[in-house]
C-alpha cells in the first residue's frame, strides 16, 4: 500500500470509539480508518480530539484592534439598556472613520488573520466598511489579503455598507464599486434606514446588485432590543424574490430573540424556504437570536467572533472554541446535545451557512482539521487553547504548545501541560 502524503495518526474522532488514523492526499481526507496506513509525513494526536476546522460566520475585520482609537462611549450605548441605544451606537462607532486609512488597517487585519491560521480558523465571513466614511480604505487591504491567504484561511470578503443605504447617500456606488474590485459578497443594515419602506428598498437593492454579479448575500438584520423590527423576513422574501436561494446570511438578528412564537415560527418557514443561514453573536449583547430554538427549527445557525478588540466588543482572539465556550453559557447550553452544537455551529454548521462545501471529516472531505490536545469535546471547550496542529488544504499551517512549570516550597518541579 502506498503512503500517504500526511497521515494523522492515534486521533480520536467525535461519536465514534478507538484510535483512528486519517489519510490525506491531495488536499481532500483519503482514509479514516484503523489499519496502520502509512504517510510521508505523520503527526500524532496523541489521542488528542481531531475535528473539522473552524469557521467563523462574522467578522469585522476591517475595525478589529481599533478600540484604542475609538473609546469606549459606542460600547457603552450598544450594550446598555436592553440595546435600545444600538442605532446611537453605530453612529458613535463611525467616528473610527475619521481617518480610516488602508496603511494601519492592513497589520491589524494580517494580525487577525494570523490568530486565524493560530486557532485553526479556515474559513471567515469578513466585513469591511464601504460607505461614504470608509470608502474603499477597509475593502482592498481585505482583498490582498483574501489573495495572500487563499488556502489557508479563506476570507468571503462582504462590502458592508455599515452607515445605511439611503441615509447615506453615495454608499450604493461604492458598494457597486467594491464588487467589481472583486468583493465576494454584497452586505446590508437595512434596520437603520429611516422606515420599513426604507428598508425594504435597501434590502432590494442590494440583492438585486448580488443577483446580477452572481454573488452571494450577508446583511446585518434586526440588530436592537426592539421586537417590531422586521428586516430579517424581508431578507428572506427578497432572496426568493431574486433568485438568492441558498446564498444569504442573516447577521446578528437579535430582535429576533423578542418575538413571540408564532412570529418565530412564520419567520422560520420564510427562512426555510428561502434557504436562509443565520449567524448568531450572544457574547457580543445582551439581546440574541433564538439560537437553540432555530436549530431545532431545522435552520442552519452558526455562531461568529463578530469583533475583535473594537468599538463595540472589547475583546476577542479570533478563537472559535472559546465563542462555542462562551455561547454555551449564554444559551445555557452546557449539557452534552449542547456543547455538540455550539462547537457545530463553529464548524460544520458554520460551514453550511456560508456555502462551504465538503467540509466533513470524511472520506472525501476537505484536509481542514484540527488536532487538539484534549480528547473530548468537554475539555476542549473548557480549555479553549489553540489546538496542537492545524491543518488546512493538507498541510500542517500551525504547531502549538503549552506547558507551565510548577515551583512550589520544598517540591520537585513540576511540569503540567
Ligand atoms: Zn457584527
Amino acid at each position: 500500500m502506498s503512503a500517504h502524503r500526511l497521515v494523522i495518526a492515534d486521533a480520536t474522532l467525535r461519536g465514534r470509539p478507538g484510535r483512528w488514523r486519517i489519510g490525506v492526499d491531495d488536499g481532500r481526507i483519503a482514509a479514516v480508518t484503523q489499519e496502520a496506513v502509512a504517510g510521508r509525513e505523520e503527526v500524532d494526536a496523541a489521542g488528542g480530539l481531531v475535528t473539522e476546522s473552524f469557521v467563523n460566520g462574522h467578522l469585522h475585520l476591517d475595525k478589529v484592534h481599533t478600540l484604542d482609537r475609538s473609546g469606549d462611549a459606542a460600547l457603552t450605548a450598544y450594550t446598555g439598556a436592553g440595546m435600545g441605544s444600538a442605532l446611537r451606537a453605530i453612529e458613535l462607532a463611525s467616528a473610527v472613520k475619521a481617518d480610516y486609512d488602508r496603511s494601519w488597517i492592513e497589520p491589524n487585519a494580517r494580525r487577525a488573520v494570523l490568530d486565524a491560521v493560530r486557532f485553526g480558523v479556515r474559513h471567515v465571513l469578513a466585513f469591511a466598511d464601504v460607505d461614504t466614511k470608509a470608502r474603499l480604505e477597509g475593502v482592498i487591504p481585505l482583498l490582498a489579503l483574501r489573495e495572500e491567504f487563499r488556502g489557508v484561511v479563506d476570507l468571503q470578503v462582504v462590502a458592508f455598507p455599515q452607515d445605511g443605504l439611503l441615509c447615506d447617500p453615495g454608499a450604493e456606488d461604492l458598494v457597486r464599486e467594491a464588487v467589481d474590485l472583486g468583493a465576494d459578497v454584497v452586505g446590508g443594515i437595512p434596520w437603520i434606514e429611516d422606515s420599513d419602506a426604507a428598508a425594504r428598498e435597501h434590502v432590494r437593492r442590494m440583492c438585486a446588485l448580488a443577483s446580477a454579479h452572481d454573488r452571494r448575500v450577508a446583511m446585518l438584520v434586526d440588530d436592537a432590543g426592539d421586537a417590531s423590527l422586521r428586516t430579517t423576513e424581508m431578507l428572506a422574501e427578497a432572496m426568493l424574490e431574486h433568485g438568492l436561494v441558498g446564498r444569504g446570511v442573516a447577521n446578528h438578528a437579535r430582535a429576533v430573540g423578542l418575538y413571540a412564537r408564532p412570529s418565530l415560527e412564520r419567520l422560520a418557514r420564510l427562512a426555510g424556504r428561502a434557504g436562509l443561514g443565520f449567524v448568531s453573536d450572544p457574547h457580543t449583547g445582551p439581546v440574541h437570536l433564538p439560537v437553540l430554538e432555530l436549530t431545532a427549527m431545522g435552520l442552519p445557525v452558526a455562531l461568529d467572533q463578530d469583533d475583535i478588540e473594537d468599538a463595540f466588543y472589547p475583546f476577542g482572539r479570533h478563537n472559535m472554541a472559546e465563542i462555542a465556550f462562551l455561547a454555551a453559557h449564554a444559551l445555557e447550553a452546557v449539557d452534552s446535545a449542547g456543547i455538540d452544537l455550539v462547537y457545530d455551529a463553529v464548524t460544520t454548521t458554520a460551514a453550511t451557512v456560508l456555502g462551504v462545501a465538503r467540509h466533513r471529516l470524511e472520506v472525501g472531505g476537505n484536509a481542514d482539521l484540527v488536532v487538539h490536545r484534549e480528547a473530548t469535546l468537554r475539555s476542549v471547550l473548557a480549555h479553549h487553547d489553540a489546538p496542537a496542529y492545524v491543518v488546512a488544504s493538507g498541510q500542517v499551517v500551525a504547531t502549538s504548545t503549552s506547558s507551565t512549570k510548577l515551583r512550589l516550597p520544598g517540591g520537585e518541579p513540576d511540569v503540567r501541560e
